[in-house]
């Protein structure tokens, strides 16, 4: 007997896929349901899996993930949408081996540890400044950026902190002069994002978008044509231009989780697109956030003015007599086990911040929010 899936899923990555998503990838993966091409190039009557990256099929697939990044994601035709794979976290590296330029400085904002990974790799890579930071408060806020000094080369934001649960409640504008850089992984897709403010953004997709194995990566084509001249001691496979020439299959993709994506763009595009994602989001999470701010059991982790719309860390109040420490106190491991025994999968918080987390993306319906609500106040009620 298979087991029981959960009824609400709310992991932070690899993370919860529409259901019709779910079925049309599946179907993908026995048959691809082809026009069939007449030149011997069509994949007709065979799986996603098994055909070549160059056949029609495929390209036909690539194309249109492409262009429902610019349609239904917002991202500006001025902008190159590359399929990478690596992860977000091969961004960390290849933003500053591409973008560094000679005696200038990389500016960061420290909001957590994607960003703190992110600042790691420039540091290897050149010099770094750290322009704000909101370690010595948990990281429960978005810093203010401050000056951005004149000879950066580029400034980098995580815009939504997926562990701590803070959001920039937009895309800052910066100086003109500085590209921006944008880690967007756990938000792109919720809601509009005015990417025309931004030089380069990036997203691992297992976060709103699809299955782990694909990043999506878009940079503006003016900033990539600078870069041209400035990347000849970067190995190739890790230069944008590189891919830019040839957007996602320089060399064999994960056309598999390309698939997944344009099947969630096509989902999302069908649902109203990102406008009514954004509505559906906003509903959601105040619904979490209402029941934090009137409970005395549950502390939000993130500050108001500072909240994410996808992922809602919360800690339980420990009793006043318990000692800190990094072990999840009874209550928590208690709430967890209720929770997973009633049907609420991947609740628990990243082990740096402890307690619990929501991560509440565009596929999670607001019956599961509902339910997780009462769940929540009837344990405060009971403990
Ligand atoms: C999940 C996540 C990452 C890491 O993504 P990988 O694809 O595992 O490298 C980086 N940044 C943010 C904001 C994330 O949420």
């Amino acid at each position: 007997m298979s087991p029981v899936r959960p009824l609400h899923n709310f992991s932070a990555g690899p993370a919860i896929l529409p259901a019709p998503v779910l079925e049309r990838a599946s179907a993908a993966v026995h048959e691809l349901k082809s026009k069939g091409h007449s030149d011997g190039a069509s994949g007709a009557g065979l799986s996603i899996l098994e055909i070549s990256h160059r056949g029609r099929d495929y390209t036909e697939i690539n194309e249109q993930a492409i262009d429902l990044c610019h349609e239904v994601l917002g991202i500006p035709r001025t902008h190159q949408v590359m399929f990478l794979q690596g992860g977000a976290s091969l961004q960390f590296a290849m933003v500053p081996m591409n973008l560094n330029r000679p005696n200038r400085v990389s500016c960061y904002v420290d909001t957590g540890v994607w960003a703190g990974k992110a600042i790691k790799e420039s540091r290897v890579l050149g010099e770094t400044r750290v322009l704000a930071s909101a370690q010595e408060t948990g990281f429960d806020h978005i810093p203010e950026i401050g000056e951005i000094p004149s000879d950066a080369s580029y400034l980098h934001l995580t815009t939504n902190n997926t562990i701590y649960g803070t959001e920039y409640p937009e895309i800052p504008r910066v100086r003109d002069d500085i590209p921006l850089v944008v880690d967007a992984s756990s938000h792109i897709g919720s809601r509009p994002l005015d990417f025309s403010r931004v030089a380069l953004g990036y997203a691992g997709a297992q976060k709103n978008l699809g299955p782990s194995g694909v990043t999506l990566v878009f940079a503006d084509k003016d900033l990539l044509k600078d870069t041209a001249a400035t990347v000849s001691s970067v190995p190739h496979y890790l230069r944008y231009t590189t891919h830019a020439k040839t957007p996602g299959v320089y060399n064999t993709p994960n056309t598999f989780g390309v698939l997944v994506l344009k099947l969630v763009l096509e989902w999302l595009r069908d649902e109203g697109g990102i406008e009514a994602a954004a509505t559906r989001n906003a509903e959601k999470s105040s619904k979490l956030y209402t029941l934090l701010d009137s409970s005395s059991l549950f502390d939000a982790h993130a500050l108001p003015g500072h909240r994410s719309h996808m992922n809602i860390p919360w800690t339980l109040r420990a009793p006043t007599d318990a000692k800190p420490d990094a072990k999840p106190d009874a209550l928590t491991v208690r709430f967890l086990s209720e929770a997973q025994a009633a049907g609420f999968s991947g609740l628990k918080g990243h082990r740096s911040v402890g307690g619990c987390r929501a991560s509440i993306y565009n596929a999670l319906p607001i019956a599961s929010v509902n339910a997780l609500v009462e769940f929540m106040r009837e344990f405060e009620r009971k403990a």
